[in-house]
């Protein structure tokens, strides 16, 4: 529509314009019923909410090709709350946890599981001639006493994303894939526990996917609250995650997202194809900064660049010279050249380029929701601010 802006943000992202329109005509009344799918009881036995969810979490199996002995549930709370959930459902008779630090994101989930147990970082993103990368696992520090080691797939503020999926052999992989699911296929066989925040690819903020593996779910310790308890979650029925009332309007929202990945690339599509867009989109942006003779500069080495937020200071700016603002809800001052570029961009129509609060510089999120032509026009902008300002 042409009256809609382009919003780069990392999140909540757009949504695809017929998505908001099949929500709109639905909203009154749902399929004729003659109510509103968010006036409509959950415990309703194969009612129109338990089929919503049964949907949305048919759509998720299907596009990530998820094995048949890993449960899909739904719970509250984002990230922040699965932060939490991953150690309590995860240590056993454990005590500890190794966690990948690759930026804010794995600091923010070490320090929540570090109220339940001992934790340690095992890896972390190092410097190789000015890039960041993240060392091969075979460098990681692992250790036999942690019940799992968890890694953050894609780090919305630094812009360091696995493009692969690790191989840590028979110990408990967990990723939080917030920023990055339904990006690229995923080999959920790798993973132990991989949650999915909404807000970005998947659908509108208020609920959070959780991929598991069934024989993992009697391992919760006993005061893990019955909201974050996998198990609890996995085993409601008829379908999963009835724990209590769910967050409908998301899930349902989330639905209609993963219907229309579905339905755009066929039944025999998968995120092969979802992927190659993904890249094409992101290989156009990084291309621009690699060949802007320093003008942009991406200090993310190729093999961990991020598909989806991908972030760049200025090189002549002083903010690569900038700490960051030492808290995550703290704010640091922009330069002249960050405020340029963003006013532009809102001139241009395009809103959400600036980076994290917290860190500054530039930060354009590639999500699945944002249109081709909100691409054309970021590309448009970097060559002409280049031009004009280089
Ligand atoms: N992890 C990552 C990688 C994120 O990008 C975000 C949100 N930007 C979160 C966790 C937090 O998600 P929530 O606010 O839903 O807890």
């Amino acid at each position: 529509k042409s009256s809609r802006r382009f919003n780069f943000s990392a999140g909540p992202a757009m949504l695809p314009d017929l998505v908001l329109d099949k929500i709109v005509e639905e909203l009154g009344d749902y399929e004729g019923l003659g109510m509103s799918i968010l006036e409509m009881g959950h415990r309703d036995a194969g009612g129109p909410v338990q089929q919503v969810l049964q949907e949305a979490t048919d759509c998720v199996r299907h596009l990530l090709r998820v094995p048949a002995n890993y449960a899909v549930i739904w719970q509250q709370g984002g990230a922040h709350g699965q932060f939490a959930a991953v150690p309590l459902n995860l240590l056993g008779d454990k005590t500890q946890a190794d966690y990948v630090d690759t930026g804010v994101w794995s600091k923010r989930a070490m320090n929540e599981a570090g109220k339940f147990c001992t934790t340690r970082i095992c890896a972390e993103v190092r410097e190789r001639q000015g890039k960041a990368e993240v060392p091969p696992v075979s460098e990681w520090d692992l250790s036999d006493k942690s019940a799992y080691v968890h890694i953050c797939a894609n780090d919305t503020i630094s812009g360091v994303e696995f493009l692969e999926d690790p191989d840590v052999g028979d110990r408990l992989l967990v990723a939080d894939f917030t920023s990055t699911l339904l990006s690229r296929p995923v080999n959920i066989s790798r993973y132990a526990a991989l949650y999915c925040s909404s807000g970005k690819n998947l659908g509108p903020a208020g609920v959070c996917l959780v991929i598991v593996r069934r024989d993992l779910l009697d391992m919760a310790l006993p005061r893990t609250p019955m909201i974050l308890h996998w198990k609890a979650s996995a085993d409601t029925s008829p379908v999963a995650s009835l724990v209590n009332t769910p967050p409908v309007f998301a899930i349902y929202a989330c639905g209609h997202v993963l219907k229309g990945l579905r339905r755009s690339f066929g039944d025999c599509g998968t995120l092969d194809t979802v992927r190659q867009r993904v890249t094409r989109r992101a290989d156009d942006v990084y291309k621009i900064i690699d060949e802007s003779e320093g003008f942009y500069i991406n200090k993310v080495s190729s093999s961990y660049r991020s598909q989806t937020t991908i972030c760049f200071t200025f090189g002549r700016d002083a903010a690569n010279q900038r700490e960051w603002a030492g808290s995550i809800t703290a704010k640091v001052k922009l330069t002249e050249l960050e405020e340029a570029f963003m006013k532009e961009a809102k001139e241009r129509g395009m809103n959400g380029l600036e980076g994290h609060p917290a860190f500054g510089g530039i930060r354009i999120c590639l999500y699945n929701g944002l249109p081709d032509k909100a691409v054309d026009e970021v590309l448009l902008l970097l060559q002409d601010f280049a031009v004009a300002f280089g």
